[in-house]
């Protein structure tokens, strides 16, 4: 119950899809070109969501895609992102007006 303050650099975990971003490569960025800790660079570019209007089954569904790509069962794929993309703070932030 720990996890909103806690600042882990190494850990960074984009805040749309989930995925690692490891040493900031894979950050997205803000309008003003500042790279942004929230959201990878697949998710989020220049202030925006690059897929705005996706639903957090869609974003599913494109995720699993990539980890069967990565080699894990679809099932096991649909399991773990039933269990993580929904905490995130796209998915779970009822005031988040961002792209609307
Ligand atoms: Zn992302």
């Amino acid at each position: 119950m720990e996890q909103e303050q806690t600042q882990q650099e190494e850990a960074l975990m984009c805040q749309s899809c989930g995925m690692p971003m490891h040493g900031g490569e894979l950050l997205g960025s803000e309008a003003d070109g500042n790279k942004t800790t929230e959201y990878c660079m697949y998710c989020y570019e220049a202030g925006e969501f690059k897929q705005p209007d996706i639903t957090l089954q869609g974003m599913t569904d494109l995720c699993t895609g990539y980890m069967v790509e990565e080699g894990m069962e679809e099932t096991a794929a649909r399991k773990v992102l039933a269990d993580t993309l929904p905490l995130l703070k796209r998915w779970n932030s009822t005031a988040g007006s961002i792209g609307m």
